[in-house]
């Protein structure tokens, strides 16, 4: 498995037990040197992130208490009751008949999620891509793979112990017609269902696959690098979140390879800890 990921011959956990729990605003993580990457993992509980372009999600997790129940969703009142009772199946068809931002009008079918929905493990990538749009899958084809082997290294896979949703449920294309991330908005829009995946599967641990899963579930600003968000444990909604790359940055930069399986050990050691 190791050799699949490019990380041979042996990578060690790290040990979260001697990390540092500590609590902080925004203003003081933008002034906090972010530890090296080598130098072990600190344990942060994420508070009162604040992004203007997605306000409604930033006060929701800015509310929460570090031992809080599973979330709230933040969407449209009426809309928020009823997401709030749905379960999977009406979750489901309310997803696929979605129109509630303009993603809606490329897609070919809404990708929803997949795998165990009593898991322990969630992953959550950004959103669906090419090969995502025709098959109704997240994460299919090369980076499908590599999340498919990080998976394995944690001892689960896909349907076992393990759920895989993305932050929006369309495919977002820029003009050319190509992949492109969601906007703060499309996120705003979409999250309401991310937040009720969560509630109905109470996860273990998450595991945000690149930048977009965590600052939009994390509620922070759209420009932080997920170089600062790795390394370290957040909370989102009183549940342990590890940040790593996302499989296809993965492929393109194997290097970093190494850093996403110290974040794995992080995550496998948080687990272990529950
Ligand atoms: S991306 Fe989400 S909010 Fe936008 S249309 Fe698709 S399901 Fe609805």
């Amino acid at each position: 498995m190791l050799n699949e990921m490019g990380l041979g011959p042996v990578w060690f956990p790290v040990d979260v037990n001697a990390a540092v729990q500590e609590t902080h605003t925004l203003a003081d993580q933008a002034q906090t040197q972010e530890p090296m990457l080598d130098a072990g993992p600190a344990l942060i509980a994420t508070s009162a992130p604040v992004n203007a372009n997605i306000e409604a999600n930033a006060e929701f997790v800015a509310g929460l208490p570090q031992s809080a129940t599973l979330p709230e969703v933040v969407a449209a009142p009426a809309q928020a009751a009823s997401l709030m009772q749905m379960g999977w199946n009406e979750l489901q068809q309310t997803v696929a008949g979605c129109r509630a931002c303009g993603l809606c009008e490329g897609r070919q079918q809404t990708v929803f999620g997949v795998g165990d929905q009593g898991a322990p493990w969630l992953f959550v990538g950004e959103g669906p891509g090419y090969n995502e749009n025709i098959q109704g899958q997240p994460f299919v084809g090369a980076a499908g793979q590599l999340l498919d082997n990080m998976l394995k290294a944690l001892g689960v896979q896909r349907g076992q112990r393990a759920y895989i949703a993305n932050v929006v449920k369309c495919r977002p294309t820029d003009d050319a017609g190509k992949d492109r991330p969601p906007s703060a908005e499309e996120i705003a829009a979409c999250l309401p269902y991310l937040q009720r995946q969560i509630a109905l599967i109470q996860p273990q641990v998450i595991v945000a696959l690149g930048k977009t899963a965590a600052v939009a579930l994390l509620g922070l600003d759209m420009n932080t690098p997920v170089a600062q968000l790795r390394g370290k444990q957040h909370v989102f909604a009183g549940i342990p979140l590890i940040a790593t790359y996302h499989p296809a940055y993965l492929l393109r930069k194997p290097l970093d390879k190494s850093k996403a399986w110290q974040d794995l050990c992080m995550a496998m050691q948080v687990m272990q800890q529950n």
